[in-house]
């Protein structure tokens, strides 16, 4: 039986620095879901999709092959065997899959695809449905989140690092409009799974957030020797 770590937590609240940070700790594998959405969303934005045809989004999820593999560690997205990771983390894409993962058949689609991933390696998954959908069974479960301030400063502090150029209120909005549409939407909403350890991240550096998730893992497995 493989190892997993699920991590929930809304935009910005660090889940994927942390995430990784945990992952080479503990020599798993980091899967990052958010990245499936999104290029899923590349899918539809390259094709003019709107996010309400659910029609045209159900036939698009037929002819778009969304896979991962690992390059020195890092994640690679291949959306119909293009390497699409440099387009993934725009305002734009994150929208768009924000938007669109509310559809069912883009839900299941990489649901399945999660869960494969996770039945053949031990794998630290984050997201907003992996505690409560995808790894309902997995050994740790956190929800992590964070002000929508802090969050929108971060995500800011991301972007200027790119060389992007960066509002910090205009992503505080849509931070606070998405969190309101992954917490209320029909399928897969996020929120905290009852077995979940909650972890407010505001005021936590990075090597607190994530020994304490190391922590966590070991107390529920009591796998000492790992990492
Ligand atoms: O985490 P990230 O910002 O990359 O995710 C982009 C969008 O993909 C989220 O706003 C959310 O709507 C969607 N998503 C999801 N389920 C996941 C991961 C991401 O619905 N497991």
């Amino acid at each position: 039986m493989a190892f997993s770590i699920a991590i929930d937590g809304p935009a910005g609240a660090g889940k994927s620095t942390i995430a990784r940070r945990v992952a080479r700790q503990l020599g798993f594998i980091y899967v990052d879901t958010g990245a499936m959405y999104r290029a899923m969303a590349v899918f539809l934005l390259r094709r003019g999709i709107s996010p309400e045809n659910a029609e045209a989004i159900g036939k698009a999820c037929g002819e778009a092959d969304i896979s991962i593999c690992y390059q020195d560690g890092e994640q690679i997205v291949l959306l119909n065997g293009e390497n699409v990771n440099p387009l993934l983390r725009t305002e734009q894409a994150g929208n768009m899959a924000s938007a669109s993962s509310v559809n069912p058949s883009v839900r299941e689609k990489l649901v399945e695809l999660q869960q494969k991933l996770a039945a053949k390696t031990d794998v630290v998954m984050d997201g907003r449905d992996i505690g409560t959908v995808v790894l309902r069974g997995a050994d740790c479960k956190i929800y992590m989140t964070a002000s929508v301030e802090v969050r929108a400063a971060r995500r800011a502090a991301e972007l200027l690092a790119k060389g992007e150029p960066a509002d910090t209120a205009a992503i505080g909005r849509d931070i606070a409009a998405r969190d309101h549409r992954d917490m209320t939407r029909e399928t897969s909403p996020l929120r905290q799974a009852e077995d979940a350890v909650y972890l407010d991240t505001s005021d936590m550096t990075i090597e607190e957030v994530s020994d304490r998730i190391i922590a966590v893992f070991r107390e529920k497995t009591g796998a000492s020797q790992k990492g």
